[in-house]
């Protein structure tokens, strides 16, 4: 793979590539004069770190710190780490990660390894050091979701991942497919890529602004293997694009991002719902799933793929069987016209509707950033060590927006905004 590594690179364009490292810097993180950054990726990820890196600086960074990790590295974990190590997870690093966020350090991180890494993995340990991992992160995971810094998400086309959504193609074409493909759904294909974002975010802002005045109590859906009724928190804030975090700078999480999401009531879910695509869990893919719900609570969980990773995961705390997230995308997003399956969350959230199970955001309620956890809670807001999307949308789905006094008005009409 390593000899390969030059040729396969040269297959990404460095002029969009470069674009994509401008975009995360001034779009996604909006990154301010003497502000620090924080870089996790992958190491394949280097040139576009490198690119990032650069840009930050000349945006005026203080100091950039990326943090890389390795495929081979860690599947030497897992072959020849002993098994004790497998509950235990470095949270001197994360607790140092929650430090430099007290101290506004930005966040960036880039995904691009292979979705399904661990799929040859002995599932219980994968299952553990996924746990062991969630507790020790939990400090600096509150900082991000309770966006006390400014952060952004992006992509590099790493060539594993690549020949996993191109299976079929070689090395070169694949990684060559995979990077337009991101590049495209990051709109950084077009020649100004920082305005094309800002009329991304206005779009995005009209769909926001229309939900919050409309206030609905519930959402029901309507759909094959799906009759679902998702009561929404009370003081739920619609949100999309464009964030302010608490440091005041306005940053676009994810890039690319096509969702407009609140936070649902923990405890007023009922009915059944079955996914419309597969979900990759940290190396494996889930698939077919069907869950049905009792006040909140899944009391059943089914899975064509993955049913025992599904049901390991529903079992880490009493949070991970409630929702914490409910999102909205139109079938006909540029994501899900592309009809690539990303194995990426990043990615496939953004071609269909969604829920999440696990955490919720706390950004997802009027004043958010005043209320306490306990004040979120008692509005309906979930609590868990995991936040996990998975598609629930399609071109068959229709969404009712139930108001409190009983009443319904059409929100989605076969997979499109009514
Ligand atoms: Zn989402
Ligand atoms: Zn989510």
């Amino acid at each position: 793979m390593t000899t390969h590594a030059p040729n396969v690179t040269a297959q990404i364009d460095p002029a969009k590539l470069d674009r994509l490292a401008e975009v995360a810097v001034r779009v996604g993180l909006n990154l301010q004069p003497g502000q620090d950054l924080l870089l996790t990726a992958p190491a394949a990820a280097l040139p576009l770190v490198r690119r990032i890196a650069r840009h930050a600086y000349e945006a005026g960074a203080g100091i950039v710190t990326p943090i890389l990790s390795d495929e081979e590295i860690t599947l030497n974990r897992y072959r020849f780490a002993p098994d004790a190590s497998f509950d235990r997870a470095p949270s001197w690093l994360f607790e140092g990660m929650a430090k430099a966020f007290s101290a506004n350090t930005a966040r960036l991180a880039i995904v691009g390894d292979n979705p399904m890494l661990l799929s040859g993995e002995d599932p219980e340990k994968v299952a553990r050091a996924n746990k062991a991992n969630s507790i020790a992160y939990q400090p600096a995971l509150e900082k991000i979701a309770g966006f006390d810094i400014n952060w952004n998400i992006v992509a590099y086309p790493g060539v594993s991942w690549a020949k996993q959504v191109f299976a079929d193609d070689e090395e070169s074409v694949a990684v060559a497919k995979l990077a337009e493909a991101i590049f495209s759904a990051s709109r950084v294909d077009v020649a100004d890529p920082v305005s094309a974002w800002q009329d991304h975010n206005k779009a995005l802002q009209g769909r926001t602004g229309w939900l919050n005045g409309e206030r609905f109590a519930a959402l029901h859906y309507t759909g094959p293997g799906t009759d679902l009724t998702i009561g929404l928190a009370d003081g739920h804030e619609w949100q999309g694009g464009a964030s302010v975090a608490k440091n005041g700078i306005v940053c676009n999480p994810n890039i690319p991002t096509e969702e407009v999401f609140t936070t649902p009531h923990a405890l007023r879910v009922e009915g059944h719902v079955s996914s419309t695509k597969p979900l990759s869990y940290q190396g494996t893919l889930i698939d077919e799933i069907s869950v049905r719900f009792e006040a909140g609570r899944i009391v059943e969980a089914k899975a064509a793929r993955g049913e025992a990773v599904l049901n390991k995961v529903l079992d880490t705390d009493d949070g991970a069987r409630r929702l914490g997230e409910v999102a909205l995308v139109p079938h006909s997003s540029p994501i899900s016209k592309s009809g690539i399956l990303f194995f990426n969350t990043l990615f496939d959230e953004n071609a269909s509707c969604h829920i999440a199970l696990g955490q919720c955001y706390s950004k997802c309620f009027v004043g958010g950033d005043r209320l306490t956890p306990e004040q979120i809670a008692a509005q309906g807001g979930n609590k868990s060590l995991i936040h996990i999307d998975w598609m629930i949308g399609s071109n068959r789905i229709d969404i009712d927006g139930v108001r409190a006094d009983g009443s319904r008005v059409p929100v989605f009409r076969q997979g499109e905004w009514a």
